[in-house]
């Protein structure tokens, strides 16, 4: 079932997320010291949070970003869950079983030098149980001399042993051109439009909040180039701005400007136009008429900008005609109805004397960089890994479920998927949110919340 908080700028969906978002998981797994983590530093690149692969070791970190021949995947390291010690067996059955819950693709790590152990089998048969792509890493192969275990490790029935050496980086290529092989196909992903062209501003409001006043104001006579675009809204018409030092194309001009009002007509058509506006856009000022009481249109609009995943800024506009009496009342109309959004800029501004509308440029520099943001796979888990320490999820129908890793799947706007073993309740997502916005702060952009539940 979806969900939607829409105007808290959090879209849970539950499991209905979309896939193509969503890099591949590639899961790490394999009894205690067989080199997992080395193996894991080795496939991204760093030396980062090196630990020894012993049993009862917490990392700080299960999950990372990594890249093979262009192809990024989520690195999975279930070394970081080892943390009970109810027995080897059960341990590495576990973390199987999570691999499985989250992956993709399974990369099962043995030790050559040693052979197959108990614990190996078990892990094999948890593998084949649930019939996850499964790629064989026989490591510590440092030199020819270990070749021939490599190919002991057939035995285990789950296909080529691949030899490598974490320790040295040998034949890690092939393995990865293993991995790669067996990740599901890449979906191609949407590309936006005028890919680093000049930013885009849909500038927008019921009629009458000040709308073409403020594009004049800002364009004047500064106004550089106008343009058609052909299969959008009829009569489209974009301009190109200087402000703030730097060109910015506004969206749709010809639907604020005087001389199309014409066009514009019933109400349902500028919610249409809005919506064509908000689509090619990537940040939206939301104008607000300060001289009147906040209307259900103004707030229909700025769920529509949420609805749309836009960044998203909010102009006070009129603030010349304020007197002390409607700011008190405007205050408490914001705090109520647009509380949800406390986290979009607010300038309050007049595009009639042009007070402080000097003050939009920085504040949509400022939901644009929020709505570009991404946080690093490794940095995100330490975090939640803390998070939940302090704040576990409450339990559910008498279990506790449990936050395996997360990332963030895409950005503009930032969309963060938490892998998990169970529902994790509204408020324990608010929470989440909450403190994302807290510590990584995304002012000025909506901010995604999904779960992949594996119960
Ligand atoms: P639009 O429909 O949103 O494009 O709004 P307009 O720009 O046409 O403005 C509607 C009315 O509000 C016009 O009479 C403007 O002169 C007036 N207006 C716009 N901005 C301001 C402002 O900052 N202060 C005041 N006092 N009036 C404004």
């Amino acid at each position: 079932s979806e969900r939607s908080d829409v105007l808290n700028g959090v879209t849970d969906q539950g499991d209905a997320i979309d896939d193509a978002a969503v890099k591949p998981v590639v899961a790490v797994v394999g009894r205690p010291n067989v080199g997992k983590s080395s193996l894991v530093n080795r496939i991204i690149g760093r030396r980062e949070a090196v630990v020894e692969d012993v049993p009862g070791v917490t990392r700080d970190r299960v999950a990372y970003d990594a890249t093979w021949q262009g192809r990024e995947f989520t690195l999975v390291d279930t070394g970081g869950w080892e943390t009970s010690a109810s027995g080897l067996a059960a341990m590495v059955a576990r973390q199987a079983e999570y691999a499985a819950q989250t992956a993709d693709v399974v990369l099962f790590v043995v030790d050559a030098t040693v052979g197959i152990t108990d614990a190996d089998e078990a892990v094999t048969r948890v593998l084949r149980a649930t019939r996850r792509p499964v790629v064989l890493a026989a490591n510590k192969v440092d030199g020819a001399l270990q070749d021939a275990d490599a190919l002991e490790l057939w035995h285990l029935g789950v296909g080529e042993p691949y030899p490598v050496s974490a320790l040295h980086g040998r034949g890690s290529g092939d393995l990865l051109d293993a991995v790669l092989e067996a990740l599901p196909e890449e979906a191609p992903r949407e590309t936006l439009e005028e890919e680093g062209g000049p930013r885009r501003i849909a500038l927008i409001g019921r009629p009458n909040v000040g709308k073409s006043s403020l594009l004049n104001r800002l364009a004047g006579e500064d106004r550089v180039v106008v343009d058609s675009v052909a299969g959008t809204t009829r009569d489209a018409v974009d301009e190109l701005v200087e402000l703030g030092g730097r060109t910015w194309k506004f969206i749709d001009t010809a639907g604020i400007r005087r001389r199309f009002r014409a066009l514009q007509g019933a109400d349902y058509y500028a919610t249409m136009r809005t919506g064509a506006a908000l689509e090619r856009a990537e940040v939206a000022v939301v104008l607000l008429d300060v001289s009147e009481p906040l209307a259900e249109q103004d707030i229909r609009v700025v769920e529509q900008v949420v609805e749309s995943g836009r960044a998203l800024v909010l102009a006070f506009n009129k603030w010349d005609v304020l007197d002390e009496e409607r700011r008190y009342y405007l205050e408490k109309e914001i705090d109520r109805q647009l509380g949800r959004v406390h986290w979009a800029p607010r300038v309050n501004i007049s595009a009639r004397t042009g007070r402080h509308v000097e003050k939009l440029v920085p504040a949509i520099e400022t939901g644009l960089a929020s709505w570009d943001t991404r946080i690093s796979t490794g940095r995100l888990n330490s975090w939640l890994k803390e998070l939940v320490a302090a704040t576990p999820p409450p339990v559910r129908g008498g279990k506790q479920p449990k936050i395996l890793f997360g990332t963030q799947a895409d950005t503009r706007p930032p969309h963060f998927v938490l892998f998990t073993t169970g529902f994790l309740e509204d408020n324990y997502r608010r929470f989440i949110e909450r403190r994302l916005r807290e510590d990584f702060g995304f002012e000025g952009s909506p901010v995604k919340l999904s779960m992949r539940i594996r119960e």
